[in-house]
């Protein structure tokens, strides 16, 4: 049966996004043998999704997965059209026009929500609209926090929880030469928050946070990090899930807490609470937010499965600054089914599936878009080769005719007037970036406006 390759034209394959399960799927299609061309469409002017716009600032290494996906972009038959959005300048039917094959690894962009009166309140904010404010996000660009507040709390007891926490406990100076937007850096500078409370439904056996920052927040030189020992007490339940081999990161960060319960209070001028067993039931205030409205739970259920239950009590926290981290969810896409209550794009090994359970010719999903907001960066590697695994199955059910590819895209997308950014686009403004960075002492000062990215390149 004939196939795109043995017709002897490569096969056109479209990559949404260009986060690292895109960058992963580009890779695994580069070099899988086969004669594919790849052109990855990203709806920002700028590539690396998350990890350029919701790593913390604080944490360079791990930014230093771009240098990988750097040399990927550079792989002969890689195409990258930003400043493109699937389902705004270009619709899927128009992609699957000129393309053999679709992989979505658009990511998850919106949060949840908690689903409480009050949410909205000002002053309640998701982790989201921060991490994409500091990190110099467009779209967040505008947002203000009223950093004014003494009292902030975080809903949520995971890596991003602890992300939002550094940067409201650190001082500008410990974060002066990152690459933090400087319109955030010059916020934080006039904040008065003193008291972070991090809230999380279960107990500190269940919390979410990886070991490392875990520790890090009881190592920060300017808050001290706080916990009630009698938090501490657990139930036989999770007693036993600490005793699990497989639960090491849990016995550790409840290993952590209790070190944290010895030490004498030092002084510093910022406290990191901890606490546990807690949801928002209400978030109240007079026009803007002024209090929390906690109830107290307890666990039920076997190890590994239990459920926080609310108790009936209740207890008020006052403060005047909510971030919401409980987790994150995907966007629909016009065109592509989506499954809402999980918030991914329904598939079975990455092969997108309609109401039905069938699959449809030619539509793949990578990353956070296919399993969810959970891993690490290298968690996407594994699973965009998956993907590309199960479309390199289907390579004989794929369209055998040849297909118009980057230049059938380009063509539709100048006649509708969209400006593209290329690979080479993007390194000019990487390098202005860099640039701007320097006199700081910072690794780059981000464009934050798409104006501001897209002026950069008429620049002389
Ligand atoms: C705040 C935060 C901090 C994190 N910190 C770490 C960390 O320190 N270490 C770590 O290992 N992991 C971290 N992670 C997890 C890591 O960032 C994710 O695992 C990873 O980014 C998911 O990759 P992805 O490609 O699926 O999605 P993303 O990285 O979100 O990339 C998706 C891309 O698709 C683009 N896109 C979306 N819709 C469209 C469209 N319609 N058309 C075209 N393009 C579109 C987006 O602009 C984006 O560039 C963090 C996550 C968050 C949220």
């Amino acid at each position: 049966m004939e196939t795109p390759a043995s017709k002897g034209t490569p096969l056109q394959v479209a990559v949404v996004g260009s986060g690292p399960s895109g960058f992963y799927a580009a890779e695994a299609l580069l070099k899988s043998g086969h004669a594919i061309d790849v052109h990855m469409i990203e709806r920002l002017p700028v590539p690396y999704g998350l990890v350029r716009h919701g790593v913390a600032p604080d944490h360079p290494k791990l930014k230093e997965a771009i240098l990988v996906y750097d040399k990927i972009a550079r792989l002969p038959h890689f195409t990258l059209l930003a400043n493109v959005c699937v389902g705004r300048d270009v619709t899927v039917d128009e992609l699957l026009a000129r393309y053999h094959a679709v992989v979505f690894a658009c990511g998850a962009e919106s949060d949840r929500r908690l689903g409480v009166p009050g949410e909205d309140l000002p002053g309640s904010h998701t982790a989201t609209e921060f991490v994409g404010w500091y990190n110099g996000h467009p779209d967040y660009r505008d947002r203000s926090f009223d950093l004014s507040q003494e009292v902030a709390a975080i809903v949520g007891q995971g890596n991003v929880a602890a992300d939002v926490c550094r940067i409201l406990a650190k001082s500008v100076d410990e974060l002066r030469q990152t690459d933090i937007s400087e319109h955030a850096l010059e916020a934080l500078a006039g904040s008065r928050v003193k008291e972070i409370h991090v809230i999380g439904r279960r107990g500190p056996a269940q919390a979410k946070f990886t070991n490392k920052e875990l520790k890090e927040l009881g190592e920060l030189p300017n808050a001290d990090a706080v916990v009630d020992p009698s938090a501490l007490e657990l139930n036989a339940a999770s007693a036993a899930e600490l005793e699990a081999k497989a639960n090491v990161v849990s016995a550790k960060n409840v290993e952590i807490f209790r070190e944290w319960t010895a030490r004498a209070p030092s002084g510093k001028p910022r406290r990191v609470v901890f606490q546990f067993l807690k949801s928002p039931v209400a978030l109240g205030g007079n026009a803007r937010l002024e209090r929390l409205v906690l109830a107290r739970n307890r666990l039920e259920g076997e190890p590994f499965q239990q459920v926080a239950r609310e108790t009936g009590e209740t207890e008020t926290l006052d403060c005047g600054l909510l971030f919401r981290s409980i987790g994150y969810s995907g966007v629909a896409i016009p065109g592509v089914p989506f499954d809402a209550k999980r918030g991914v794009i329904p598939n079975r090994e990455g092969r997108v599936l309609d109401a039905d359970g069938a699959e449809l010719p030619g539509l793949y999903a990578a990353g956070w878009i296919k399993r969810g907001p959970s891993g690490i960066i290298g968690t996407n590697r594994a699973d965009s080769v998956a993907t590309v695994k199960s479309l390199l199955a289907d390579l004989q059910r794929l369209s055998p005719e040849p297909k118009a590819g980057a230049d059938g895209l380009a063509t539709l997308l100048a006649s509708r007037g969209v400006r593209t950014v290329s690979f080479d686009d993007w390194l000019r403004i990487d390098a202005r970036e860099v640039a701007r960075g320097q006199p700081r002492g910072k690794p780059r000062e981000k464009f934050t406006r798409i104006t501001e990215m897209l002026n950069c390149l008429d620049a002389p």
